[in-house]
């Protein structure tokens, strides 16, 4: 039912995101997503998201316009140090301030440029690389309006600030991810909670499923809901998992988070063994979780992927605790000198196929020393595909203390798809680690139970 919008709802926000290159559609507007995600967790209801280009008049329109009608306006970009930067200005401009350099800023940016060098500057004395000097636009970037609020800026060097007009707040941050989201976390957040109350609550959880189509999910997961209030159940396919999360809005934020609890088992026993983690999870972070609880070491022999397992589990910080290393052995003649392929697998079976993964998982196990060795062999495609060995068929193995596992997958080509090479490799990498947190899992978890013999989804 739709109700119209009356006074300023407590909980109405409104995300601005400022630059031309946004409106052209050169950039995609990723902060805009993180922020609605955020705001969202914090039962802030993001009801408008706008973007605007550089122009003073447009920015200023879209400012006025989101603080008449939300009660929290996060704003980002446009506080650079160059002549397009003008969202201090505007925002000065709207509040009939000036705007005036932040001391504090200010310091840290004399002091990082004391200490910085763009590409390597020829050594100085002592081997220090030379400094790079300021230029006076440099300043422009430390400027805040006069009499808001500066939120600290730990990622980069514009401060963000924060000011009220009429009965809104409005938050500002650097267009630059890294930093927007720093300043968020450490400074937004926490006085939003304050502004917010605990009033309505929404809690949240994300699934992650391995290895099951988005259709099988939605199938089982049917009814889940059914006779809970205020949830919702949302699908999304993160290539090459599937994700599924329940939003609950309730007046308590430890009611609401009794319902997500509540329903995980439910969720899992709905999936079998397919959900392998819980929102920022990743394989590669379980199985670094595991492993490290175990005492256990992996090692990574990989063709088609080309290093994309070895670069997923180093993706976590720490993984040097338990990933020794990698050997990308493309070509056969690899295969055979850094891994002990035996020629004979290679003419007899080919590169592409279960006997070689598995020398290739025992072969990197041995030689690295790790206790387990994880190897994928596959054809990544466009061509190079036979009726026999499709484009898409990869073959991978895990070798461990308890001997060999080896599975095969097939992600058909698609005719002229310019990402099938890509996907075919994610896949395999995926699939591989996949295989690896399955045999990591503890004896007695739904994941050790259904390890089908094929992974991957068929569509
Ligand atoms: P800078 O000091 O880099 O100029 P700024 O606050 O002025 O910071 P912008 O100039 O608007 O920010 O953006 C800087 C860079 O940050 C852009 O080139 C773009 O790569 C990225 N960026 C800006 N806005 C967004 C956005 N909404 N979503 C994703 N990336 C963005
Ligand atoms: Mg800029």
């Amino acid at each position: 039912m739709y109700t119209p919008p009356g006074a300023l709802s407590a909980e109405a926000a409104e995300i601005v995101t400022i630059g031309d290159e946004l409106n052209r559609g050169e950039i995609v507007d990723t902060n805009s997503s993180w922020i609605a995600e955020r705001l969202t967790a914090i039962g802030l209801h993001v009801r408008w998201r706008s973007s605007t280009t550089d122009d003073v008049v447009d920015m200023e329109a879209a400012l006025r316009q989101a603080a008449g009608r939300a009660r929290v306006v996060v704003c980002s970009g446009g506080l650079g140090p160059t002549d397009d930067d003008r969202t201090v200005d505007v925002m000065a401009a709207i509040l009939g301030v000036a705007a005036g350099v932040d001391e504090g800023h200010q310091a840290r940016m004399v002091a990082r440029f004391a200490e910085r060098s763009f590409l390597g500057s020829p050594p100085k004395d002592g081997g220090a690389a030379g400094p790079v000097s300021m230029t006076p636009n440099n300043l422009r970037q430390v400027r805040v309006p006069s009499g808001a609020e500066v939120l600290p800026n730990r990622a980069g060097l514009a401060p963000g600030f924060r000011v009220a007009l009429r009965d809104s707040a409005l938050f500002f941050v650097p267009g630059v991810p890294r930093e927007m989201k720093r300043i968020f976390e450490e400074e937004i957040a926490p006085r939003l909670r304050a502004l917010c109350g605990d009033g309505r609550a929404t809690a949240k959880r994300t699934w992650r499923v391995a290895g099951m189509g988005e259709s099988h999910v939605d199938h089982q997961l049917r009814g889940l809901l059914d006779g809970i209030a205020g949830a919702t159940l949302h699908f999304r396919i993160a290539y090459p998992e599937n994700l599924v999360t329940v939003v609950v809005r309730r007046p308590a934020r430890e009611e609401a988070e009794a319902v997500i609890t509540a329903l995980d088992s439910a969720v899992r026993a709905r999936l079998g063994g397919a959900v392998y983690g819980i929102d920022d999870e990743t394989l590669a972070t379980v199985i670094g979780r595991r492993l490290r609880a175990r005492g256990e070491t992996v090692a990574t022999a990989e063709s088609c992927t080309g290093g994309l397992c070895g670069d997923l589990l180093t993706d976590v910080p720490g993984s040097s605790d338990y990933f020794l290393g990698g050997v990308i052995a493309y070509a056969n003649p690899q295969k055979e000198s850094l891994l002990g392929v035996r020629r004979e697998t290679l003419e007899r079976h080919g590169a592409v196929s279960e006997a070689c993964v598995r020398e290739m998982a025992e072969g990197v196990r041995r030689t690295v020393g790790a206790t387990f060795g994880v190897a994928i062999s596959g054809i990544a495609g466009p061509g190079g595909g036979s009726a026999e060995k499709p484009v898409g068929l990869v073959h991978f193995a895990v070798a461990g203390p308890s001997g060999i596992e080896a599975r095969k997958l097939v992600w058909p080509s698609r005719e002229g798809d310019p990402d099938g090479r890509r996907m075919v490799k994610q896949l395999a990498a995926f699939a591989a680690l996949n295989l690896l947190e399955k045999l990591l899992a503890p004896p007695g978890s739904d994941r050790v139970s259904s390890t089908p013999r094929e992974e991957g989804p068929r569509r």
